[in-house]
């Protein structure tokens, strides 16, 4: 960008989704932006991979519409037209037992309806009747005062049955954790005060569906939710934004009103008035610790991370999307590693479209839940690709081999996923205060929002718009 005499500088370090939305709101506020990202690729999480010849998201793939946070960004870039929505399949759970349709009316697989006959099915008579008892019981204290983890608080309210077969396999499947590491507020905000607001967990979750606005819960992109990152980069550079990849930022220092940001071996550097910090929780609290050793207390552990493995097959039998949109995985399902398959082509109808009749994409996940599975995520690209097929077989109950197999492709997210352990919103909140000391320095992305680019969209956009005064 060519800055004029009058223009202020700021730098933006990180360019995943949070680190290019809050440069789009910096150059709008009239800043000469720099963007500053380690890899060799822009979006972090949000990019593409080509799969026998179809261009495919490497990573996440929608956003949730219980907010239009994404929708009115897509529209600010031309994109509102190709809004897609998934197909109406649904989604379907497979336990150590069985595979059966993951009850419809939950947040985070919590039933709203306890009793209801899709949730008896999966936990059974005793164990719905157990879960009923949230219905009746008083709200204790302990349940209201500091710090909890989702599975403290499901457990407490409706026993282990629910926690193991219904919320496990949700929250592993969006966060890669579990739920009794994670902390309540930061993957379900809101949920605790509803709690103690109907008195029942299960009312609660009852109140936020009916909130939650009409239609699909997600949203994506003819073409890939990769699109999304495309635009913004276009749109940045047109607006003579410098955007740059290969540029892994090393240091921070201050003096007075300006700030020195170094990267790359190389150690090229460049003075601003402006930062932010858009990358993952560890890296974010270790540059900011160059400029207050205080704020060294608050680094977060590093995110779980994700093997993604992509399959292509000419399998014209799973046309008929046996399990819908996808699968959910107890984790103690033996001999099954991956924790969630999404059948895209049956998922998204573009996708479907442009594949072709008889070919299907598959997607299979694997996490670190336990040592079994963390093992399996680790492996290497042959060893996650078979595994991959026997899973993908298991699951669909079909009998897929090395020759349906069009392509396959292995992307690993390291750190990706935040681990929002016990705690976390609270920690965030004091990083934030801490941080607000220093008035021209601020830090964006997944680990302070929460997961998920409805939250990061949205935070990213109102935390800059405030510091871009
Ligand atoms: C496999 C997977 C699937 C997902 N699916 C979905 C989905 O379907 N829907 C949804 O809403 N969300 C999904 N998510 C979550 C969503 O993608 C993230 O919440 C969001 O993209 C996070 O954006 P971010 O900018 O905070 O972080 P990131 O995407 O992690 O970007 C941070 C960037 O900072 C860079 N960086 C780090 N350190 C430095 C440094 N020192 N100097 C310069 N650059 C640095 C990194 O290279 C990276 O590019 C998924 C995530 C994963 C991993």
């Amino acid at each position: 960008m060519k800055r004029t005499p009058a223009q202020p500088a700021a730098a933006v370090i990180g360019g995943g989704m949070s680190g290019l939305v809050a440069a789009r709101e910096l150059a709008t506020a009239g800043f000469a932006v720099t963007v500053l990202e380690a890899s060799q690729r822009l979006g972090g999480s949000v990019h593409a991979h080509e799969v026998a010849g179809l261009s495919l998201d490497a990573g996440a793939e929608s956003f949730a519409t219980r907010t239009t946070a994404v929708a009115d960004l897509l529209e600010e870039l031309g994109l509102a037209d190709d809004i897609e929505y998934p197909a109406a399949g649904d989604a379907w759970l497979q336990t150590p037992n069985a595979v059966r349709k993951l009850p419809s009316t939950g947040v985070l697989g919590i039933p709203a309806d306890p009793l209801a006959p899709d949730v008896k099915a999966v936990i059974g008579q005793t164990a719905a009747l157990r879960a009923a008892a949230d219905l009746a019981a008083p709200v204790s204290k302990h349940l209201t005062d500091g710090a909890m983890s989702l599975g403290e608080l499901v457990r407490n309210r409706m026993g282990h049955a629910v926690l193991d077969s219904l919320v496990t396999p949700v929250v592993s499947g969006v966060h890669s954790a579990d739920p009794d590491a994670l902390d309540v507020d930061a993957v379900a905000p809101g949920l605790r005060a509803a709690v103690v607001k109907h008195g029942s967990l299960a009312r609660a979750v009852g109140s936020m569906r009916q909130a939650a606005p009409a239609g699909s819960a997600v949203g994506s992109l003819t073409g890939g939710m990769h699109r999304l990152t495309a635009a913004l980069v276009e749109e940045l550079t047109d607006r003579g934004v410098d955007v740059r990849t290969g540029a892994r930022v090393s240091r921070l220092a201050a003096r007075e009103d300006e700030y020195t940001v170094v990267w790359s071996e190389t150690e090229e550097a460049l003075a601003v008035s402006r930062v932010v910090i858009a990358t993952d929780g560890p890296s974010a609290v270790d540059l900011a610790a160059q400029l207050d050793p205080d704020l060294a207390v608050y680094r977060p552990e590093p995110g779980a991370g994700v093997s993604l493995v992509t399959l292509v097959l000419d399998y014209p039998e799973l046309d008929v999307a046996p399990r819908g949109n996808g699968v959910l995985v107890a984790p103690e399902t033996e001999g099954i590693g991956a924790k969630a398959l999404t059948h895209a082509t049956a998922k998204w109808q573009w996708l479907a479209a442009e594949a072709g009749p008889g070919t299907q994409v598959l997607r299979l996940s694997y996490g670190r839940l336990s040592e079994r599975h963390a093992r399996l995520a680790d492996a290497d690209d042959e060893t996650l690709y078979h595994a991959a097929v026997s899973d993908a077989s298991a699951l669909l109950d079909v009998d897929v081999t090395e020759q349906d197999v069009l392509g396959w492709d292995v992307i690993r997210h390291r750190g990706a996923l935040p681990f929002a352990t016990t705690g976390h919103r609270q920690r965030v909140d004091a990083f934030r205060a801490a941080l607000a000391k220093h008035r021209r320095l601020d830090a964006v992305g997944g680990w302070l929002s929460g997961t998920g680019l409805a939250a990061v969209v949205a935070d990213a956009r109102a935390r800059t718009r405030i510091t871009a005064r």
